[in-house]
């Protein structure tokens, strides 16, 4: 089974996000900030990591450079999650090495099949 690491400070963002991808057949794994999320990430190895930009201390963008700098981690597909799409954001994101974003508020069928097409997931639960 696919794990998936989300890596957000939100509650109910967490919570709803956490909620779909379980529903979805996903194996998900949690963390609210980013120096925890690297230690779940080094210590689990999850397939795919769903990071939210925004997170107090370290930010997504942050983050995601350093697993992609690290030989370890820089196989992982990070998917970023942010509230904002300015101009120059994709730029950004694409920058820090993420492999994907996805806009707040999520749309929960889009983001399945987003980590779908990432993790060449096929199987599991259709979601409604
Ligand atoms: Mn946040």
């Amino acid at each position: 089974m696919e794990k998936i690491l989300i890596i957000e400070d939100n509650p109910s963002n967490m919570k709803l996000a956490a909620l779909v991808l379980e529903k979805a057949g996903f194996c998900v794994l949690k963390a609210n900030n980013a120096r925890a999320g690297m230690e779940v990430a080094k210590n689990d190895m999850p397939d795919l990591i769903l990071m939210d930009i925004q997170l107090p201390g370290i930010d997504g963008l942050a983050a995601t450079k350093m697993l992609k700098d690290d030989s370890q981690t820089s196989k992982i597909k990070v998917i970023a999650m942010t509230a904002f799409a300015m101009a120059g954001d994709e730029e950004r994101i694409r920058a820090a090495g993420c492999d994907g974003y996805i806009s707040k508020p999520i749309r929960y069928t889009q983001l399945v099949d987003q980590i779908r097409l990432q993790v060449g997931f096929s199987g599991g639960n259709n979601v409604q």
